[in-house]
């Protein structure tokens, strides 16, 4: 079973994401916790929500993947955006409880002029002070592009942050396809030396989910814009090896592409036609 789905506006709760998903043809999903700039989060339906959880265990959901703010920055500059990083993601993973046992999504941050050490000193800083030991979600830092001063852009700065957290056992990996693709991983022409040198420096059992995102620009461009599935610089042959890749193929895929639930129902169709069952 291909566990696949997209991103699903989580305006109307967590019963309404679970249905759209079944109606896109997925079995995992992934939504924003709170608009994507950040703001007010809507407090927790307890109903809701357990509705949701017997809809998820009827149509056998995978893990679902839930993203924080791209704007939270845990590794800025200024005290201000820290702090409102780090209150803003534990108040995400108090929610997070009332579905155990999902991932929580993040981009590490964006070091701006302070130099990547100090950034990843900032966010496993920040991670020591919102990690719980009772808490059953795991926080997956996400693989990056390298657009501007982003920390995370190799697999050891990953690493780095990981080793610098006490609860490190909380803690795993989201790659995104398009990022490490633009970041100078070839996972086109050479697939399995990127997980053998993934799991060298970070260690598989860490790889939790995968954003499946083809990618506007070229190999190593540093950019991060995300195309379609097969209309991009990764193409479609690329991505059937990737969604079954014995390593790969029992994780969560989550589409990020340009497209609408039609477009997001036809890859989701698409990629499971090309998954060869086993
Ligand atoms: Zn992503």
């Amino acid at each position: 079973m291909l566990n696949i789905g997209s991103h699903i506006s989580s305006s109307k709760g967590y019963y309404a994401m679970g249905k759209q998903a079944v109606k896109l043809g997925a079995n995992t999903f992934a939504f924003f916790t709170r608009n994507p700039r950040g703001g007010k989060a809507k407090e927790i339906d307890e109903a809701d929500v357990a509705k949701y959880l017997e809809l998820a265990q009827e149509q056998d959901f995978a893990k679902i993947v839930a993203h924080a703010p791209y704007t939270l920055n845990g590794c800025s500059a200024d005290e201000g955006l820290r702090k409102f990083a780090k209150d803003t993601m534990a108040d995400d993973l108090r929610r997070m409880e009332y579905t155990p046992g999902n991932y929580y999504n993040f981009h590490p941050g964006s070091h701006v002029k302070q130099g990547v050490e100090i950034g990843i000193d900032y966010i496993a800083q920040m991670l020591n002070e919102i990690l719980k030991p009772e808490q059953n979600t795991i926080v997956l830092l996400e693989t990056m592009a390298g657009k501007g001063s982003e920390v995370g852009r190799t697999f050891e700065e990953l690493k780095e942050i990981i080793d610098k957290v006490e609860l490190s056992d909380k803690l795993g990996v989201c790659l995104d396809t398009c990022h490490v693709w633009d970041a100078g991983y070839d996972i086109v022409n050479d697939l399995d030396g990127v997980i053998t040198h993934f799991d060298s420096v970070i260690g598989l059992d860490r790889l939790r989910a995968i954003h499946l995102n083809d990618s506007q620009n070229p190999f190593e461009s540093h950019k991060d814009r995300h195309a379609k599935i097969g209309e991009g610089s990764i193409g479609i042959e690329a991505f059937g090896r990737i969604i079954n890749h014995p390593a790969l193929c029992g994780l969560p895929f989550v589409l990020e592409t340009p497209n609408d639930d039609e477009g997001w129902a036809k890859e989701i169709a698409m990629l499971r036609e090309m998954f060869i069952q086993n």
